[in-house]
């Protein structure tokens, strides 16, 4: 895993790329009337490697969102010295509970009850507990994973009883479109459902984190209530699947 050249990664320095998105985020904040301390930057980290990373750590990140636990094996171990904590955002398959029990901190999409009940096997073996999001559907493309909304509060119900997960919040990617219009309204189902599933009250589950927004997206999931940020080409360059 070598780091990507310099051409892919544009003629800003990553500080630079960073420091324009804290402003962008800060203005998102500031059109609605948000602190900018409620809303955090997760990096995306998935297909760069350990030395794009290594900038990163030291710019003061210490999470690191990977979307495949092929990956997750690789760095998790090379960057043991970073004291980095790793947050999975992938679709997972359940036999990949393995991985994630032993090197990640936190799975930000999970979507199913044979997921979460396969983490705990795995998370008690290593005698480990791990955040969650719960990944929900809030557009109709048939590509995307998460839960159908009308699952999400039967599924929560599930996982609160499951001593190795903590639930703490939502996740949604939202259907990629020209129109802005479709992004918001994708983010503000999911700010609505989160107060829908609060106003329920499931003991053991906090819903407080709405991870929502990507480097094309972003300022509208802030406006539309996001407290989490899952950025990677916008931080770490143009990403090549090669
Ligand atoms: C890749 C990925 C991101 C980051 O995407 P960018 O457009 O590069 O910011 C965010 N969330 C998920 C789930 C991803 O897979």
């Amino acid at each position: 895993m070598e780091s990507k050249p310099e051409t892919n990664a544009g003629a800003m320095s990553m500080a630079a790329r960073v420091q324009a998105i804290r402003g962008r985020m800060a203005a998102a904040c500031a059109r609605v009337g948000r602190d900018p301390r409620e809303v955090a930057l997760l990096p995306v980290s998935k297909t760069f490697g350990v030395d794009a990373i290594r900038e990163a750590v030291s710019l003061g990140f210490r999470r690191f969102g990977e979307n495949r636990t092929q990956e997750l094996v690789q760095k998790a171990p090379a960057l043991s010295d970073c004291g980095i904590d790793w947050v999975i955002i992938g679709h997972l398959q359940t036999n990949k509970a393995k991985e994630v029990a032993r090197y990640a901190s936190e799975l930000q999409s999970l979507d199913r009850l044979d997921l979460a009940q396969a983490l705990d096997r795995r998370l008690q073996q290593e005698g480990r507990a791990i955040d969650v999001l719960v990944q929900v559907k809030t557009s109709d493309e048939q590509t995307k994973s998460g839960l159908e909304p009308a699952g999400l509060i039967p599924l929560l119900r599930e996982i609160s009883r499951i001593q190795t997960l903590r639930v703490r919040g939502l996740m949604t990617i939202a259907e990629l479109s020209d129109d802005p219009a479709v992004a918001r309204r994708c983010f503000a189902a999911l700010t609505q459902l989160r107060d829908q599933a609060q106003a329920q009250g499931i003991e053991g589950v906090s819903l407080d984190r709405l991870s929502m927004g990507m480097s094309g997206d972003f300022e509208i999931a802030i406006e539309e209530g996001s407290t989490e940020i899952r950025v990677g080409s916008a931080i770490f360059g143009a990403r090549d699947y090669a």
